[in-house]
């Protein structure tokens, strides 16, 4: 057994002095462990020992490049080689798992093969394959145009036939697609049904990108499993989620990267649609605050100075928007766990994966301290 020794365990049960021992990629005990067990030590004495990072909505093959739409015609060589590096970036800062919410062809399907199979370095992966989106739909170039229930079926099966670990779509207009309109819904209440039924008769999740009110309520009524963005959240959407138990993934770093990055050759259009959005998020966090509204954390790392190196940013963001520095690691642990049916990730448990942060300072009272791990384990394997 590996042994982190001397330190502190801070996950969403609480702070806790206890050695932590890494056996075969998992955590093999918490506390006292026998000496003649231990054959390697690592001391933390002064640390804390956390889970790793679950970032539940990026795209892989995106840079954080000021237009994003120039990625558009690319090789999937080139979308590859992307993708290899965001994973590599994300690991290091501490993320351990990452789901690709669209991507062209297999390029993030096939990466979660070759990071298990150890071809390339990187956070477990998950990920939906092609988005699906009405014709000509926000992120109709790198996504799976379906218009009708019967289409939005089959282009759902297709993803399913790849081996998505989730199904995304597109309720609403986007910031990034030039034209599209945020506030207006796109896949209806019929197709979305269709959508929610095709993937939850495999028990694959689905997520829903909305801004605009009326997208977020088709969505959740349909029983989309999360909201994505939620920018234009009112009340009643808020306690619809609660009622559905739907998730919001808000991904504040998206809005954050655009706005706070002004003459850096971000398209216009872009610009004024995200200032539009960045008004209403305080008041979606409002409402959502107020009606208990469960939260994963999710940045969609690649959109515009929304780098994969960064994702820890999106806790301290969750916390100005007045989340709970416990909220804001259960949002990135437990619940991101919980979102994408995963019940080995996201606590320092015996039998949990060893994916395992080393922080210098108690993440549950200092959120910065997320953004400056010390040392990543990634099952049980150190990587930074
Ligand atoms: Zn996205």
């Amino acid at each position: 057994m590996h042994l982190l020794e001397g330190g502190q365990i801070a996950d969403a049960d609480g702070t806790l002095e206890a050695d932590v021992a890494i056996e075969n990629g998992h955590i093999g005990a918490v506390g006292d462990v026998p000496e003649s067990d231990v054959d390697e030590r690592t001391d933390v004495s002064g640390k804390f020992v956390v889970p790793g990072l679950i970032d539940t909505h990026v795209h892989l093959m995106m840079d954080g490049r000021p237009n994003a739409e120039t990625v558009q015609g690319d090789t999937e060589a080139a979308y590859a080689y992307r993708t290899a590096d965001n994973l590599r970036k994300a690991l290091e800062a501490g993320v351990t798992t990452i789901r690709d919410l669209g991507a062209p062809a297999s390029v993030a399907i096939d990466a979660r093969k070759a990071v298990a199979d150890g071809t390339i370095a990187g956070p477990r992966v998950q990920a939906c394959g092609q988005n699906v989106t009405m014709t000509g739909g926000h992120g109709h170039w790198f996504g799976r145009e379906a218009d009708g229930p019967h289409e939005v079926r089959k282009a759902v099966r297709e993803q399913l036939k790849k081996g998505a670990d989730a199904v995304k779509c597109m309720a609403t207009g986007g910031v990034l697609t030039t034209g599209a309109k945020t506030g207006a819904p796109e896949l209806g209440p019929d197709e979305l049904e269709a959508l929610v039924d095709a993937a939850h008769a495999k028990d694959v999740p689905t997520a829903a990108h909305c801004h605009g009110t009326q997208g977020i309520k088709n969505a959740v009524l349909a029983g989309i499993d999360s909201v994505e963005h939620g920018t234009f959240m009112d009340a009643e959407a808020a306690e619809l989620m609660v009622e559905e138990g739907t998730y919001w993934v808000p991904t504040i770093s998206a809005l954050k990267g655009i706005v706070e990055n002004r003459e850096a050759g971000i398209p216009g259009e872009a610009m004024a649609k995200a200032d539009d959005a960045t008004e209403r998020m305080a008041v979606a966090w409002e409402h959502a605050l107020e009606a208990g509204v469960d939260i994963a954390m999710g940045t969609d790392a690649g959109t515009p100075f929304n780098n994969h190196e960064d994702a820890a940013q999106e806790l301290a963001s969750m916390v100005e928007y007045g989340l709970s520095l416990e909220g804001a690691l259960e949002a990135a642990t437990v619940n991101a766990a919980d979102l994408l049916g995963l019940d080995d990730t996201g606590m320092v448990e015996q039998g949990y994966r060893a994916d395992l942060l080393v922080l210098p300072e108690n993440p549950r009272e200092e959120v910065l301290a997320w953004q400056s791990p010390e040392q990543v384990y990634a099952a049980g394997e150190r990587v930074q």
